[in-house]
């Protein structure tokens, strides 16, 4: 029953969101240039008059000194209090188009993506699902919030019974889990942060009887 009902929530929001390039599987898997993005987000802007360091070879940025990676993302649009975070993946990384066999060993990858410092649960699915294509979830604080405010689950709910939630509504939907996450974290970030805008969401009218159930 929830998960229908969230099927029918992502329905509508394929309708309505804006969520650009990343929408249209413009990512490529198996590629670091795509875990850098996905880490600190895609690059915003080009440095000006400066031979730009690339950043997309783990082998030349896993020797950069810390303050030169952060300064390099700054100066690109990115997210610079994730230089550590790279440093570590680009240590982890074995080289694009990675064998078919290290790609497959999920719990290992979720294993050493964890034990990375600056890399939390979220991210550590984010990564598994985005440059490796393991079918798992990012459960987002956008995620958590939208699914206890529609009853759709609850925060006492486990990690396994959330991955369920969204993996099932993805099989009946027929929407990628990627796009479901760039679905449920658009419309946390245009509606449903801290205080619920409900009036006019594209999901008021699936919301329970009473009004949002509060997750905080
Ligand atoms: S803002 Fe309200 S209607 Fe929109 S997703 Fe959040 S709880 Fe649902």
């Amino acid at each position: 029953m929830s998960t229908e009902r969230l099927g029918e929530a992502l329905q509508r929001l394929r309708e309505v969101a804006e969520i650009g390039e990343q929408a249209q599987n413009v990512e490529l898997p198996g590629r670091f240039s795509t875990l850098v993005d996905v880490v600190a987000g895609p690059e915003k802007f080009k440095p000006d008059g400066e031979e730009a360091i690339p950043l997309d070879r783990a082998e030349e940025l896993v020797d950069l000194p810390l303050e030169v990676l952060q300064e390099t993302l700054k100066k690109t649009g990115r997210d610079s209090r994730r230089a550590a975070a790279l440093l570590g993946l680009a240590a982890w990384w074995p080289g694009d188009d990675p064998e078919e066999a290290w790609r497959d060993d999920h719990q290992r990858r979720r294993e050493e993506l964890t034990a990375i410092r600056g890399i939390g649960h979220e991210l550590v699915d984010r990564i598994l699902l985005v440059v490796l294509e393991v079918p798992t979830m990012p459960l987002s604080r956008s995620a958590l919030r939208v699914g206890c405010r529609h009853g759709w689950s609850g925060l006492e709910s486990e990690y396994d019974e959330w991955q369920h939630l969204f993996g099932h509504s993805s099989e009946v939907s027929g929407i990628p889990l990627r796009q479901i996450d760039l679905l449920i974290n658009w419309i946390g970030q245009s509606r449903c942060g801290p205080r619920p805008k409900c009036e006019g969401c594209p999901l008021e009218p699936l919301l329970p009887d009473g009004g949002p159930y509060e997750p905080e």
